[in-house]
């Protein structure tokens, strides 16, 4: 158990990243937290800067992964698809954690950009790490 130094709640260590450089080896700030604090960043000029070059860096090193997601998005936008935050993940159990995130689960082919499936961001690491993020 351990203290997060944010919202000041006794957490259970799993509820915290690791981090090598302290001495438990645990952030100090719960995963909860943090994932608010990148979520606030997002917003910011500075954040949504490094969105859009993480994106043009995607669209140059992975392509079809880009446009699939594009795909997704596009449809979420025109009302075709549900967003993931509306949906639970497909593999729920207790080690759900994080956003939710539709997991292209035939491949980046054109004819599969809206076959997809939502996850929370820990299943969906999981099933590209299991696909060999095809
Ligand atoms: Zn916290
Ligand atoms: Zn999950």
């Amino acid at each position: 158990m351990k203290l997060c130094n944010d919202c000041g709640l006794l957490k259970n260590d799993d509820d915290f990243y690791r981090n090598y450089q302290t001495k438990d080896g645990l952030r100090s700030y719960c995963k909860d937290c943090m994932s608010q604090q990148v979520h606030q960043y997002r917003q910011t000029e500075q954040g949504k800067q490094m969105q859009r070059e993480q994106a043009a860096q995607l669209r140059t090193l992975r392509p079809e992964l880009a446009k699939a997601k594009n795909a997704v998005n596009n449809a979420i936008r025109g009302g075709k698809l549900i967003g993931p935050d509306r949906l639970i993940c497909a593999m729920v159990d207790s080690n759900c954690h994080g956003r939710m995130e539709y997991h292209h689960h035939q491949g980046y082919e054109s004819m599969y950009w809206l076959d997809v499936v939502p996850l929370c961001s820990k299943h969906h690491k999981m099933a590209n790490h299991a696909t060999k993020e095809r």
